[in-house]
């Protein structure tokens, strides 16, 4: 990446509180830490899995790099804000011992500035300078840092728990994981390869093919999978038949129906309106149910959020 597009980049990704981390991580305080630490007020997440948000890491090993320009992403994508780069590719690879003790660092930082609010809950406070979850999920793709799988276990080695959230378009990597995260979530955001295109914008051909291919792969994984459906209104929330297919394909042990948020560069693409309200995300929910067999287990009309599972109640990971 050329230093001029870098110095853009990371310009913009500061103002929004990004703290870098090497040459291609970055961790960004999660809303939800501040709001479990100030207000008491936990993640969706928490609530359906038991994490615990203040002890949470939001970070990615690919900061600027993903096979996909989706039109509800948050991230900063090649075209914006007039600079370009290939977007497929990390340059240098940074040490996954380092990338580990550089979020530790980072974590810290971001916690210092929660000593002056009179709001803050020091119990919490002290717990979440101990985190014991990571969410690799910030931004990116993660499959494309190439040894991801030792990531994942230098942060499992430090007591954490890992969910990791990719766009399935990279399945040869994600079976060649050497570590298994806690969770392990898969993005489908389309019914078929038309909407696919148009929403998901993938940056190479057959990726559709590809992400097939992850979705009968999701088996074969021991830890708990999710489906994750970031739902755009007038974009992707019709053809609930096609997207029953697909979830009978994969045999997620979760389907988390989301919002789409309108949010950091997302903004560019997609309007307020695209935003789906928490009815319109749970009657969605409830034709999928209908169509799957899953059954709605759980909501978060906050985060505008349904979770749906074959199973009675979600499996428990946060123990702290
Ligand atoms: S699990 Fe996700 S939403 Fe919850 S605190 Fe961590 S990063 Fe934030
Ligand atoms: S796959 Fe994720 S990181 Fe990549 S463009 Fe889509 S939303 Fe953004």
């Amino acid at each position: 990446m050329e230093k001029n597009t870098e110095a853009t980049l990371s310009g913009a990704l500061r103002k929004q509180k990004y703290h870098f981390v090497g040459s291609h991580s970055a961790v960004k305080r999660c809303k939800w830490l501040y709001e479990s630490i100030v207000n008491d007020r936990p993640c969706y997440k928490q609530k359906f899995y038991g994490i615990k948000s203040h002890r949470c890491i939001q970070m990615s090993p690919s900061l600027y790099y993903c096979t996909q320009q989706c039109l509800f992403c948050w991230r900063a994508q090649s075209g914006d804000m007039q600079v370009t780069w290939d977007e497929m590719k990390i340059p240098k690879v940074d040490d996954p011992e380092e990338i580990v003790e550089g979020c530790f660092k980072a974590q810290q930082r971001i916690l210092t500035g929660y000593k002056g609010n009179p709001k803050t809950n020091w119990h919490k406070f002290q717990e979440a300078s101990m985190p014991k979850q990571v969410a690799i999920s910030l931004t990116g793709e993660p499959t494309l840092y190439e040894p991801l799988g030792e990531l994942i276990k230098t942060f499992h080695q430090r007591g954490l728990t890992t969910f990791l959230v990719s766009n399935g378009t990279l399945p040869a990597k994600l079976s060649k994981l050497s570590q298994e995260p806690t969770q392990l979530y898969i993005s489908m955001c389309a019914p078929n390869e038309e909407v696919y295109k148009r929403v998901c914008r993938p940056e190479f051909p057959g990726a559709w093919t590809k992400l097939n291919e992850t979705l009968e792969l999701l088996q074969s994984f021991r830890c708990p999978t999710v489906l994750r459906m970031t739902l755009v209104k007038e974009h992707n929330m019709d053809n609930v038949e096609e997207y029953a297919r697909l979830i009978e394909k994969a045999n997620p042990t979760y389907i988390e129906a989301k919002a789409y948020m309108h949010i950091g560069f997302s903004n560019l693409r997609l309007s307020f309106d695209c935003m789906p309200m928490h009815h319109e995300v749970r009657a969605f929910a409830e034709k999928l149910a209908e169509k799957t067999g899953y059954k709605i287990l759980n909501e978060a009309p906050e985060s505008r959020v349904v979770l749906l599972s074959r199973l009675e109640k979600t499996i428990k990971v946060g123990t702290n």
